[in-house]
């Protein structure tokens, strides 16, 4: 019975399939329209909520990265899903106690806000595994609630993450303030892509090229703002049960 149920909550893979191909097209389109190469544009599948057969619909489309935002869900799916075994990334809020986990089991982080938080990855990721890609989240709009450092202090967040030895900081990553029209969302993203140029110029590293934004609702506004890297979750997989936000 409970079998019966799941297939039915279930999503048709061919759904999915359908959804990845018409997402990128439209990735395509705008980026084109923007002038743009659209292949500067990375798709992160935002896996959090669903189920393993889910992200294996999505793989066999072709997509190659997958976001997970709570680690105690991500374990689990992380160790079934092999073959072919998706880049994983770490988007979602960090408890410290967390840190050894994510270090061990996840390819990229994109939600570091603290010194504290990437200090003790660097210092838990494992010594096999080449050294963990991060990114540093942004609070573009100053939200009480969400994670992410301060605009102001962004710059020396990220000088002081390329000093810890087992990171490699890749860039920048941000959610704006939902609500906003998309003429306020294009200005926060610009806000962010401005940013991401003046820490880059401050580092001069070439593995700073890395700017995550742009959601579902948003993606268009945030690949002409000069995101290359969407992350999607229900663009590609219809709606999430409610409880599973992104903050
Ligand atoms: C959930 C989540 C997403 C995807 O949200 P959609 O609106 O379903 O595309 C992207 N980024 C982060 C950080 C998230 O938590």
């Amino acid at each position: 019975m409970t079998q019966i149920l799941m297939s039915l909550c279930e999503i048709d893979p061919a759904v999915v399939k359908q959804k990845t191909l018409a997402v990128r097209m439209r990735i395509a389109e705008v980026a084109t329209s923007h002038g743009r190469d659209p292949n500067e544009i990375r798709l992160l599948a935002v896996t959090k909520g669903r189920s393993p057969d889910v992200v294996r619909a999505a793989l066999r489309t072709g997509v190659m990265e997958c976001g997970e935002s709570y680690v105690s869900e991500a374990l689990g799916k992380l160790q079934e899903i092999q073959e072919p075994r998706p880049i994983w990334h770490f988007i979602g809020p960090i408890q410290a106690n967390k840190t050894a986990a994510i270090a061990t089991h996840f390819d990229w982080v994109q939600s570091v806000d603290r010194l504290k938080i990437a200090r003790r990855l660097s210092a838990q990721r494992p010594p096999h595994l080449r050294a963990l890609d991060l990114c540093v989240q942004v609070n573009l709009d100053a939200e009480t609630q969400k994670a992410g450092v301060a605009p102001e202090d962004a710059a020396s967040l990220c000088a002081a993450c390329t000093l810890l030895p087992r990171l490699r900081l890749r860039g920048l990553m941000a959610i704006p303030k939902p609500g906003k029209n998309m003429q306020e969302r294009v200005e926060s993203f610009l806000r962010l892509h401005a940013l991401f140029r003046n820490v880059q110029q401050q580092l001069g590293s070439p593995d700073f090229a890395v700017l995550s934004m742009g959601m579902s609702a948003d993606f268009e506004a945030a690949i002409q703002a000069g995101s290359t890297l969407i992350r999607l979750g229900t663009a590609l997989f219809g709606p999430r049960p409610a409880r599973v936000a992104a903050r």
